[in-house]
């Protein structure tokens, strides 16, 4: 699938539900309505859907939320996804929050999944109950080290937030140093309405890379995982850095990304309004796996050629959706 800029779609991913155990600050508001189960589709549907995308080129698939693993019986969808592995698909992995990753990291394995990414924006235990207005971190770490027991690899991502978070880098990068985990720093997206002002809590990750680098010897290289995160080995830890800046370093032009909802919606930007309904197209029995995929291909040839983020103080979110619809 080739884009109107040559861009070649290859990485899909998708938010299997949009409910979460937790309710992080900058994320979602307390008091979150969440889609009535009718309105989401069935993980055989969810299946069926990614099977297209696979067979029209996409290679890597990344679930996610809401929070992937509080969706009653992912484990099966992760399971038929993960046959798919070797026919087509390169890699099935999963962002979560790790609350649920100790009761499922070896199923995990087991469907094929190496690598998992979990959201952790700090190692203190009151900060994390404050940011994420409920949750316990014991659970979150007792999954992070199940995972890694289980052999996945395991990178953590964290919203660099200023005023909750800034102080605590280094000592985050050494935490993961010491367990083997890559780091990935993610800028605040200005998505959904939240309490309180974005604008205070941005931090530009230009400024906390300058700080890093007096401390760690941050060498840039060209890895990738497919996703828009820079990577800087870590000459101390043998671990690597990534940064994430789509306000500061616009990452656009080397997107392969589309994001599926749990409704069948695609979003063809994370940072812009189009979306098309594949949800009908699915269920349209007249229409078949050919007009599924004429619907995709006609999707394609509308994903726009960038996001225009800002944050301002006092402005209204650039997008009204929240981060919990797409999954990031
Ligand atoms: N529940 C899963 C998790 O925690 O990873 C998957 C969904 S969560 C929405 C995906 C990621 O988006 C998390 O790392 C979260 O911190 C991040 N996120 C949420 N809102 C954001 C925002 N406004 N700007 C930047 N990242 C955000």
């Amino acid at each position: 699938m080739i884009d109107p800029f040559g861009r070649s779609v290859t990485y899909l991913r998708v938010s299997v539900t949009d409910r979460c155990d937790l309710r992080c600050v900058y994320c979602m508001a307390e008091d979150m309505t969440f889609l009535p189960k009718s309105e989401v589709l069935s993980l055989e549907e969810l299946d069926r859907l990614c099977g297209a995308f696979v067979s029209m080129g996409v290679r890597k698939l990344r679930l996610t939320g809401g929070e992937p693993l509080v969706r009653r019986n992912v484990m099966s969808l992760i399971d038929s996804l993960g046959a798919r592995i070797g026919h087509g698909l390169d890699e099935l992995t999963l962002t979560t929050n790790g609350t649920q990753l100790a009761k499922h990291a070896e199923g995990l394995f087991r469907a094929g999944v190496r690598r998992v990414n979990v959201s952790l924006d700090t190692l203190d235990a009151a900060r994390f109950k404050e940011a994420t207005r409920w949750g316990d971190i014991a659970k979150v770490l007792d999954g992070i080290y199940a995972a890694k027991a289980a052999g996945l690899h395991v990178k953590i991502n964290a919203v660099a937030l200023k005023g909750v978070n800034e102080d605590e880098f280094d000592r985050m990068l050494s935490w993961c140093g010491e367990h083997g985990f890559d780091l990935c720093l993610i800028e605040t997206m200005p998505l959904g309405e939240i309490t309180g002002d974005r604008a205070d809590q941005f931090l530009p990750l230009s400024t906390v890379k300058r700080q890093l680098a007096q401390r760690w010897t941050l060498n840039p290289t060209s890895f990738t995982t497919g996703g828009p995160a820079r990577y800087y080995d870590v000459a101390e830890t043998g671990t690597r850095l990534g940064l994430i800046t789509p306000l500061t370093h616009n990452f656009c032009e080397s997107c392969n990304r589309v994001r599926l909802t749990c409704t069948g919606t695609l979003y063809m930007c994370l940072g812009q309004e189009d979306a098309a309904d594949l949800r009908a197209p699915l269920r349209d029995p007249e229409l078949g796996e050919d007009g599924l995929k004429q619907a995709i291909r006609d999707a394609i040839a509308r994903k726009p050629k960038g996001h225009d983020f800002v944050i301002e103080r006092a402005r209204d979110p650039a997008l009204a959706r929240h981060m919990s619809v797409t999954g990031g």
